[in-house]
């Protein structure tokens, strides 16, 4: 298989047009909110509902009623959610380009750092969907954490902190005591570390049983 790719998003010179910021809390987003005081207001997410992969954009313009676009990717063996976080910041910037009467500043609000820092990269990546160490195979979130021979050493040291809820993608994914570990992993893989660089990693509780 053959795939071709364009080495650079835009050329280096290019100024990003737009300026995006992480803050540092839930509290302080929440009151960011609060004061946002421009027309234009835009909010993108995803959402993974039955084995469904979505995305979807609202916009709202104060007077008028909020334009709303949905996607449906697939199914969760086939798609991930921060896939379809950055599918639905391309629905956001559709309804922006489609809006009449621009009015600026305007803002995109999103709940998904790791898109947010995504859209500052300027390269491309080969193989984004095919896993690098697994001929054919489509690298799902599923298969990067519980199934890729190519990371069975860090796998094992999972396992150990976790015991047998370490082979469950739902406990890997939303139990608290299981993030500090699951960061260990994806760190100790390095497979996210050229685009993201090492997660920060708070200091893991024992699990209970
Ligand atoms: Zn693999």
């Amino acid at each position: 298989m053959i795939e071709t790719l364009i080495p650079a998003r835009c050329s280096p010179s290019t100024k990003c047009p737009y300026k995006t910021h992480i803050t540092v809390s839930r509290d302080e987003a929440k009151n960011e909110h609060m004061h946002l005081t421009d027309q234009i207001q835009v909010y993108s997410d995803s959402s993974g509902l039955d084995g469904k992969i979505g995305a979807v954009a609202i916009l709202f313009r104060a007077g008028a009623h909020p334009r709303v676009l949905k996607y449906h990717l697939g199914t969760d063996k086939e798609h991930t959610l921060y896939e379809a976080e950055t599918v639905s910041l391309t629905l956001a910037a559709k309804l922006i380009s489609t809006e009449r009467h621009l009015s600026f500043p305007l803002s995109i609000s999103i709940d998904n750092q790791a898109a947010l820092k995504s859209s500052e990269n300027t390269y491309t990546m080969s193989g984004t969907m095919l896993c690098p160490h697994c001929p054919q195979v489509i690298e799902t979130v599923h298969h990067f954490l519980l199934e890729c021979r190519h990371y069975r050493a860090e796998r094992r040291i999972l396992s150990v902190a976790l015991g047998r809820q370490a082979t469950s993608m739902q406990y890997l994914l939303t139990c608290e005591e299981a993030i500090p570990h699951l960061i260990q992993f994806i760190n100790s893989t390095k497979r996210l570390a050229p685009i993201f660089g090492e997660f920060r990693l708070s200091k893991p509780k024992p699990p209970e049983r």
